[in-house]
């Protein structure tokens, strides 16, 4: 793929570049930012433009508030405001930010014209608007008015073909439009990850479904040795192989397409390896009765909740051997301590692999909110912020909001 990466020739000099941003963040009760990661990852973007001398608007999303409306069919704005970011940002910029409380009404329009250069302003969340989602022309040349360079700096959110992400590109000429910093260094990750990886090269996955991460498994045949299978994905795996898996999460419907997988690897000269032991619950709960079963002999009342010891050991030894290692969902319940122990042991042999100058990335899911539970962020190559978006570019998808700057 030929990316146009960021367009370092844009002049931003008394301009205003419209950003859309991931700041869809976690919250707690009391609207207090519990993981800023993904604001931190779009600060240089937003500095390298307004130390440039240009102004900044800012769009995003913030959870999914036309889903979860009030009991009058209201939106629950006190929710899902970004307003409840606005300090959050001053701090971390050390700058004016301004907050509108729509995205493309009289106040959006009002306080983008007033903007001064070295000021931000953040728009109201993109998604109290029907037309965001839906992709909206319309919606999306007003959201385009309000700004002169349009930046993409959102990879969590360039698998959708929305307003903000993708449809506003059309408005802008190409020498108009780029990507930021973040969304660059995503694609080029993701892209030495898997276009001509330092062998061997294998692939971790976890998680919960077979079905979210089929495509993906059959796409790392194209270039993995090894793939690793840890999760409830696993119990399928075993199933299909007419094991015993007691209570454990199985999709019955993808017992045929787990089978073909594995005779497709095997074909394909790419060694599989399932988690030889569990970690079993008898319950799917933080405080289960626990016990260490071989995983396609778990007794019936019990699950498979964690990979057990013996396979974690077998996964990092094979981990800590690869010179590319591409890491997708968590290899347990990790948010249950009782459970966790798989999925920190592999991410451990990430670091042990990146120091000893392996090239690990770790994107798409829950494995990335696990590797920063653990404190090990730092200590792998690349943490990817883009959940969804990741998973599809690692598919070998051609991610909307890519193409519409590339285009
Ligand atoms: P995903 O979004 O597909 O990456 O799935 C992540 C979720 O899978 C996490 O919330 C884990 O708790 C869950 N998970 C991982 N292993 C298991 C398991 N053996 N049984 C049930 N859930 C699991």
């Amino acid at each position: 793929m030929i990316v146009n990466f960021f367009n370092m020739n844009l002049n931003f000099k008394d301009n205003k570049a419209l950003i859309r941003v991931d700041f869809n963040v976690p919250l707690d009760k009391e609207y207090k930012i519990t993981d800023d990661t993904r604001i931190r990852e779009a600060i240089p973007t937003i500095r390298h433009i307004l130390d440039q001398g240009g102004a900044v608007i800012l769009m995003s999303h913030l959870g999914r508030p036309l889903e979860k409306l009030n009991s009058d069919g209201s939106i629950n704005r006190e929710k899902f405001t970004l307003q409840h970011l606005v300090k959050h940002l001053k701090k971390k910029l050390k700058a004016k930010v301004h907050f509108a409380d729509d995205c493309v009404g009289k106040q959006a329009v009002k306080k983008a014209a007033a903007l001064k250069p070295g000021e931000v302003l953040l728009l109201e969340n993109t998604r109290f608007y029907q037309e965001e989602e839906k992709g909206d022309e319309a919606f999306a040349q007003k959201l385009a008015a309000l700004g002169d360079i349009y930046v993409n700096d959102a990879f969590g959110t360039a698998h959708r073909a929305h307003a903000s992400t993708t449809i506003v590109a059309r408005f802008f000429d190409k020498q108009h439009k780029t990507f930021g910093f973040l969304m660059e260094r995503e694609i080029e990750n993701a892209t030495r990850a898997m276009k001509e990886p330092a062998k061997p090269v294998t692939c971790v996955t976890g998680g919960s479904k077979v079905s979210d991460k089929i495509m993906l498994l059959e796409k790392f045949l194209d270039y993995a040795d090894n793939i690793l299978i840890g999760g409830a994905m696993a119990y399928t795996f075993f199933q299909a192989k007419k094991g015993a898996v007691g209570n454990s999460l199985v999709e019955p419907d993808k017992l045929k397409i787990a089978k073909e997988f594995l005779k497709k690897a095997k074909a394909a000269g790419v060694k599989v390896v399932l988690p030889k032991d569990s970690v079993c619950g008898d319950k799917f709960a933080a405080d289960a009765a626990t016990q260490v079963c071989p995983s396609n002999q778990i007794p019936d009342g019990w699950m498979g909740l964690d990979i057990g010891p013996a396979a974690a050991r077998a996964f990092a030894g094979v981990i800590r051997k690869s010179h590319t290692v591409i890491w997708n969902g968590p290899m347990g319940v990790f948010e249950m301590e009782a459970f966790a122990n798989g999925t920190r042991v592999v991410a451990k042999a990430c670091a042990a692999a990146t120091k000893k100058g392996a090239f690990t990335m770790v994107g798409g899911g829950d494995s990335v909110a696990a590797v920063n539970q653990m404190k090990l962020s730092k200590k792998v190559s690349f943490v990817s912020t883009g959940g969804g978006a990741m998973l599809e570019f690692l598919e070998g998808k051609e991610l909307p909001g890519i193409k519409a700057i590339t285009e």
